[in-house]
């Protein structure tokens, strides 16, 4: 269950109250201006689509752009579920014979446009959409598919921040490294990696903890007799 639906259940049992308002997200390229929006359970899709969107041609997702799913027809209102929408402009209109116009504006790794002389593109062609290291967008997917029943995004956030004995305390032992979170993860981040770093850096400096711990067990026990 996600957040809202605990939320809605908490307000339900201790003020004894439906949750009918919701705060949602309104964002991507085909809006006018990116917002939250206060509304209610049922808010008719269409009415934020006509004061919100711009673009008639505009697709609109439920949910983010990489993990949220296309609206069709069907959707009249906001269901309970739904924490933002996601409008993108979509292009219709397609040039005749456009693949043979060697362009000078047009963006190409491959060479085949005039514009690859140009060699200053921002973007780099690489597994990253801009060849940079992603962020977690806390989907949450690493977490359920986790068998190990740990958090991974929580573990790799606090690896991320050097906080190596926070990640610890989060069970990253359980690990079994079976790399699903990796899999699954939008972002493609390398956590399965992370966490076997990581667990070999725990391993070692509690190693050295205890021969520490016996060094001077035995030190003491020298002295003693
Ligand atoms: S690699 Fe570890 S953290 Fe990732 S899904 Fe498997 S058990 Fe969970
Ligand atoms: S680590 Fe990846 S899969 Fe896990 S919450 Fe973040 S973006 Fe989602």
């Amino acid at each position: 269950m996600r957040t809202e639906g605990v939320l809605a259940i908490d307000r339900a049992l201790t003020v004894s109250k439906p949750c009918l308002v919701r705060i949602i997200s309104i964002g991507g390229l085909g809006v006018n201006s990116p917002s939250h929006l206060k509304i209610m359970t049922g808010y008719p899709l269409q009415s934020i689509i006509d004061r919100q969107v711009f673009s008639h041609t505009a697709k609109v997702i439920k949910g983010g752009l990489l993990t949220g799913t296309s609206v069709d027809d069907s959707m009249k209102g906001l269901d309970t579920e739904c924490r933002g929408l996601t409008i993108l402009s979509e292009h219709k209109d397609r040039e005749f014979l456009g693949f043979v116009r060697p362009g000078w504006d047009r963006k190409s790794y491959s060479g085949c446009y005039l514009s690859s002389l140009r060699k200053d593109f921002r973007e780099r062609y690489s597994t990253a959409v801009r060849g940079e290291l992603r962020p977690c967008i806390s989907c949450n997917f690493c977490e359920e598919v986790c068998p190990a029943g740990i958090m991974p995004h929580l573990i790799h956030k606090y690896l991320y921040s050097d906080l190596i004995e926070e990640a610890d305390q989060s069970r990253l032992d359980l690990c079994v490294e079976c790399g699903l979170c990796s899999f699954v993860c939008p972002s493609k981040i390398e956590l399965k990696s992370q966490f076997v770093e990581a667990k070999g850096l725990i391993a070692k400096e509690k190693e050295e903890i205890r021969k520490e711990e016996q060094a001077r067990q035995e030190a003491i026990q020298e002295n003693n007799q």
